[in-house]
């Protein structure tokens, strides 16, 4: 019986290897693999030109190269991009390019939908549809790159669009190590990499061992908070057990850790709130990032009033820590922090299920 090309962006090292042994090749043409799908980014095998014509032959036979497709890509008025992709099930999940001054932050999603239930978030919403697979991770990373004008390019990478990375650890272990990698594989810092997380605690310590920033999404003071906002991750890991494993992250990690707090009028965002804020996290090494809530229709949490938003952050200021408003990005096109997933829920009733294809290209100026 025949069986269909494997895709070579789905294999692991290992299985590359296999593939190459199978082939009855010396062992460095592993290497030669890697390196023309993640450092040069070929789509098509017959481009890996150090191959001779009948060992690309032989290797189309058994394996082919699929790149996620581009169902619409939106550009907010203040320029950061919003890509919806169509995943190879016709699920579709979706990324964001942030452009600031010289910096160019991609968000990327790591599961289709989330299996937790954040209040405040558009994913939640969704429900959870299936862990991304490593290549469709990394297919974020190099599709758009692939689209970025000649000479920009990725600076920093968060894991904070769809999903909770943490409860798809392998597979996000697994896109890291093909984006870090300096001899085969993408060679991005992975300083430069955050993963985000509502927390998700027993995975701390993979996290470290990685060497990638660890962001926690900590949004309440209180258990009562957590348990309003973040019901889900709070019944398994309250409050305690969170600082707890943040404090043993830091006594192990050279890196800082960043606590991110998404401001709700009337919720979480009084003096009283930013002083709790400030005594829990005295003493460890971190810093807070403030995040006005991005509104979306059918959810009735609002964004506090500018002056509440400073007074608060003034608050913390004064009590030693450092503290940071991230500016709203995106907000038009849904591609802020917590609005995503509309669009990626919206196009599985959008497309017939016996016609998928690809939407049309959508540019909003
Ligand atoms: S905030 Fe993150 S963890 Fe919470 S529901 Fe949304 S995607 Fe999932």
């Amino acid at each position: 019986m025949k069986t269909s090309p494997v895709n070579l962006l789905s294999l692991t090292v290992h299985e590359v290897e296999e593939l190459t042994q199978g082939l009855s090749w010396p062992r460095y043409r592993t290497q030669q693999l890697l390196q023309w799908l993640y450092q040069h980014r070929v789509s098509d095998i017959d481009a890996m030109t150090n191959l001779s014509k009948i060992d690309r032959q032989r290797l189309r036979q058994v394996a082919t190269i699929h790149q996620d497709k581009e169902i619409s890509r939106q550009i907010a008025r203040d320029g950061t991009e919003k890509f919806l992709w169509r995943l190879a099930d016709d699920l579709a999940v979706e990324t964001v390019l942030i452009p600031e001054e010289r910096r160019r932050t991609l968000c990327i999603s790591s599961q289709v939908g989330c299996a937790l239930d954040c209040e405040f978030c558009l994913t939640a919403q969704m429900g959870m549809k299936r862990n991304l697979r490593a290549h469709e991770i990394v297919g974020q990373v190099l599709n758009v790159q692939a689209e970025m004008p000649e000479g920009d390019h990725i600076t920093s990478m968060v894991f904070m669009g769809m999903g909770e990375p943490l409860m798809n650890f392998d597979e996000v272990a697994e896109a890291i190590r093909r984006l870090t990698n300096l001899e085969w594989g993408v060679g991005f810092s992975p300083r430069r990499i955050t993963v985000s997380t509502a927390g998700w605690i027993p995975r701390f310590p993979d996290i470290r061992r990685l060497g990638v920033n660890l962001a926690v999404s900590l949004n309440g003071t209180t258990n009562a908070q957590r348990e309003h906002l973040m019901p889900a991750v709070n019944a398994r890991y309250n409050l305690e057990a969170l600082l707890s494993a943040c404090r043993t992250y830091l006594e192990d990690s050279e890196r800082p850790l960043t606590f991110e707090y998404v401001l709700l009028a009337g919720v979480n965002d009084s003096v009283e709130d930013a002083n709790r804020l400030a005594t829990l996290l005295r003493g460890l090494r971190c810093k807070i990032n403030l995040i006005p809530f991005n509104e979306f229709p059918g959810n009735s949490f609002r964004r506090p009033a500018p002056d509440v938003i400073e007074t608060f952050q003034r608050t913390i200021r004064s009590r030693g820590l450092d503290v940071f408003l991230r500016k709203s990005r995106g907000d038009d096109v849904l591609g802020a922090c917590g609005q995503l997933g509309r669009s990626a829920s919206e196009v599985l009733e959008i497309l017939p299920t016996h016609n998928k294809r690809a939407l049309p290209i959508h540019v909003e100026s």
